[in-house]
């Protein structure tokens, strides 16, 4: 069979757990490819492993690529022309293939019990069920034909194996790494339907990749090794003229370039490897994501495309239209990229500047919400946005950031203040109370001036004054410029934090 035409791509996840950044990675790379080509794109749970199965999983991946943006055309959640889109719902149709396969001599029954290979791994050093061991052990390929089709009338429980070939080398040219060869001889003959009658990954992803006209499969560098069943699979169940073509994207390494990134040295390193939160329930381990600590799904797609493909040029900050404007699978590198947490933050600020005011609004609200912290809806909280947003790496630094704005200082950095203090300087905000109460506008601009004139016939330098009226404002030394604060916090707000400080600070 040859495909349609149209391009098909799959995100083809097992519901095992939250979803690495890395697998968001694959799916906005999917995404991607089947947007530019005007393709469509796949969601299919492979749930085929019930002892890896975890409840929930599937849900929140789901909810990761609906925050992210990253919409199926097709997926359990979604329907669509191939349903269903969860294996353990196409249980049935996978066996015939793997009959189909013994018959033809590409695959075989065995026999063997789960402690009959316990005991040969125990005895063999680097065991494998393959071409060196496969004539001892208790399978079709070993037994007689009466004795095989006795177990099978008796109901034994078996499972079937690809029957890998001897001294063979299968090819296929990866759309990111090239040429790729493997010796036959290294693998192992992988079970394909298992003892329940499930078939493996092995099985089922071919299966179901050819059933649902997939033209291009992208998936994580891990599954290289696994590429030469899948191909031969391909070819002895006689589809290889609609084989996808294959792209294994780089790995996402640790910050220092020595392996995998894994949850751990997230753990370790004290950052997100998870999109989203995810609270295992089977073991109740927490694991934080990147939407939870306030990261913006455009910065988060934006950091993601980055690790492993450029467009050539220096841009580094894209939209999501613009990647899938100009993402190329020939720009994708085949070196693993290493994750940098510093420069991850360093795309949310950007973004956090760059999302229109509505929509960053709706962040801040929701990720408050989340915080516990009171915030309404007001034309106030959008000017100390404006004020503030700037400063932002985080979503979740607003309150650290603008809190003052919503409460007075409970504390004030004494240190930066008290030992300057002098019965001058108190007098000097005495005055300007007076003065700040009668400016005819209450603006920044305005407000300056007065303060710079006010200074100037008390005799007194400005630069000295400047740091105790931020304290009386802020509570501390951070924040945005000091004239803008008082000019959105209002007059009478104003006025009292300046009279409540000073009566702290002469204390
Ligand atoms: N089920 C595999 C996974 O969990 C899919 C690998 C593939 O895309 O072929 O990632």
């Amino acid at each position: 069979m040859q495909h349609s035409g149209k391009v098909r791509v799959r995100f083809a996840p097992s519901p095992t757990g939250g979803l690495h950044l890395g697998g968001v990675r694959t799916v906005l790379f999917n995404y991607l490819f089947a947007k530019k080509h005007g393709g469509q794109f796949v969601l299919r749970i492979e749930d085929t492993d019930q002892t890896r199965y975890v409840e929930g999983a599937e849900q929140y991946i789901i909810d990761c690529l609906n925050w992210c943006g990253l919409i199926p055309d097709e997926g359990p959640h979604l329907g669509g022309p191939f349903e269903p889109y969860r294996q353990s719902e196409r249980k049935e149709r996978y066996r015939p293939y793997a009959e189909q396969l013994v018959k033809a001599g590409f695959a075989y029954y065995a026999f063997d019990t789960p402690e009959e290979l316990d005991k040969c791994r125990k005895e063999i050093p680097n065991f494998q069920y393959g071409h060196t061991y496969r004539g001892q052990l208790r399978n079709s390929l070993s037994l007689s034909e009466a004795e095989v089709q006795q177990l099978l009338d008796n109901g034994v429980p078996h499972v079937i194996r690809i029957k890998m070939p001897t001294n063979e080398t299968v090819s296929f040219t990866d759309l990111i790494r090239g040429e790729v060869s493997f010796d036959t001889n290294l693998v192992d003959d992988k079970v394909l339907l298992k003892a329940d009658g499930m078939p493996t990954y092995h099985l089922a992803v071919v299966v179901d990749d050819f059933l649902m006209d997939i033209t291009h499969a992208f998936r994580g560098e891990e599954w290289l090794p696994s590429a030469p069943v899948h191909l031969l699979l391909w070819k002895y169940l006689g589809w290889e003229a609609a084989m996808p073509q294959w792209a294994h994207l780089p790995l996402i390494l640790k910050p220092d370039g020595n392996g995998k990134l894994s949850k751990r040295d997230g753990d370790r390193l004290g950052f997100p490897v998870f999109a989203m939160n995810w609270l295992d329930p089977k073991t109740g381990d927490f694991t934080p994501g990147f939407r939870e600590l306030g990261f913006l799904p455009e910065a988060f797609l934006n950091l993601l495309a980055l690790l492993g493909w450029n467009d050539g040029t220096d841009q580094e900050i894209f939209s999501l239209d613009e990647l899938v404007e100009k993402f190329s699978i020939e720009r994708v590198s085949h070196a693993g990229a290493k994750f940098d947490y510093e420069k991850a933050k360093w795309f949310n600020a950007e973004w956090i500047k760059r999302v229109d005011h509505a929509r960053l609004k709706g962040l801040i609200l929701e990720q408050a919400k989340q915080q516990e912290i009171q915030l309404e809806d007001t034309a106030y909280l959008s000017q100390v946005i404006e004020l503030v947003k700037d400063r932002l790496v985080l979503l979740k630094d607003f309150w650290e950031q603008a809190g003052f704005f919503f409460e007075e200082p409970k504390q004030y950095d004494l240190d930066a203040v008290k030992p300057k203090w002098s019965a001058e300087k108190a007098g000097f905000y005495q005055a300007l109370l007076e003065k700040f109460d009668a400016v005819p506008s209450w603006e920044a601009a305005v407000l300056e001036e007065t303060f710079k004139a006010a200074a100037e016939s008390a005799g007194m330098k400005v630069g000295e004054l400047m740091l105790p009226f931020r304290v009386m404002l802020v509570g501390g030394k951070f924040g945005p410029a000091v004239f803008d604060i008082a000019a959105v916090l209002g007059k009478t707000e104003t006025l009292n934090r300046i009279t409540k400080a000073c009566s702290v600070f002469s204390s």
